[in-house]
């Protein structure tokens, strides 16, 4: 097993995020794009946690099942809302027993329905400070350019926080953007903060535009609407290709900006990661 702060070190990075399915062709999609991805010898990947502890087991299944098999780390997301310390300590020493050497420590949402309790947590902080006392893991955490949308244009207080996080964690990775500037905007901010650790950008090829807009609007990023347009115009062979172009574009300036790796939200599939990566190395 590897850090991944090792990793970024030695840098710079590729890897890729994947979710826990809920159905078997589903799982079978992900067993797909996860053997064509390992192609590409990625640095690391992650596997994200359902809000609340929804997707737990199948977190946790898959992320040990890659580190068994495969030559590259998995790292689990874990996010604290809605757990309590005794829960999110037994999960943290299982992945220890399991040799699970890196953690995304995240605050989660807030739930939604008055039923589901709060927790013991409210913010990432916390849960960052228990993984770092539970043993040594690589801890990385969530970095949002265009600020978190909890942070209602308060940018000065969401980067403070962004950077007490980094002081205690190892690395982060950012929220998707379409515009690499906010990214450099991010970069600088934590620069004139005192802040050197490496910043991941989060990359979401926008082939999809009607899933792009969905997610953008939860996450409060603004979405590249003339793209988006053309996109949604184009067949669907030339749609992927306006998105794999608009991507590789996107990661070579993100390059230039000075990013440390690139790490890919896949949505559980290969075929445009594949792409924009030929036309890195390419
Ligand atoms: P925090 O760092 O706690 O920040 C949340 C808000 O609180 C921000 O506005 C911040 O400025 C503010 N804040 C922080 N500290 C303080 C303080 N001391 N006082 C006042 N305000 C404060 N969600 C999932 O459910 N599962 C996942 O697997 C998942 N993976 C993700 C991966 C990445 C790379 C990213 C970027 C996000 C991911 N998320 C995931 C979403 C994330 O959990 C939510 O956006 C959540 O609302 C915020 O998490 P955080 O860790 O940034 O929280």
């Amino acid at each position: 097993m590897t850090k991944i702060r090792d990793l970024l070190a030695a840098g710079p990075t590729i890897s890729f995020e994947f979710f826990p399915p809920k159905t078997d062709t589903a799982m079978r999609a992900l067993d797909a794009a996860l053997e064509e991805l390992s192609l590409v010898e990625p640095s690391f990947v992650s596997v994200t946690y359902g809000a609340g502890g929804s997707t737990k087991d199948r977190t946790r299944s898959i992320v040990l099942g890659i580190n068994e098999t495969r030559p590259f780390p998995a790292m689990p997301h874990l996010t604290c809302m809605s757990h309590t310390k005794a829960e999110v300590i037994d999960l943290l020493d299982d992945y220890a027993d399991h040799g699970i050497e890196n953690v995304l420590a995240l605050a989660g949402d807030p739930p939604t329905d008055a039923d589901t309790p709060l927790g013991e947590f409210r913010y990432a902080l916390e849960l960052v400070e228990l993984v770092r006392d539970k043993g040594d893991f690589s801890v990385g955490v969530a970095a949002f350019p265009e600020l978190h949308p909890r942070s209602q244009g308060r940018s000065a207080d969401d980067r403070q926080h962004l950077a007490a996080k980094l002081e205690v964690a190892d690395f982060a990775i950012t929220q998707f953007f379409a515009d690499a500037d906010d990214y450099g905007r991010l970069l600088d901010d934590l620069d004139a903060l005192g802040v050197t650790k490496p910043v991941l950008p989060g990359i979401m090829a926008p082939n999809n535009p009607a899933g792009y807009r969905r997610m953008a609007a939860m996450n409060g990023t603004r979405v590249p609407e003339a793209l988006l347009a053309r996109i949604d115009a184009a067949d669907a062979a030339d749609a992927i290709s306006l998105a794999v172009e608009a991507t590789t574009q996107q990661c070579l300036r993100l390059r230039e900006l000075g990013a440390p790796g690139l790490h890919f939200y896949t949505l559980n599939r290969s075929e445009l990661t594949r792409r924009v990566h030929a036309n890195l190395v390419g």
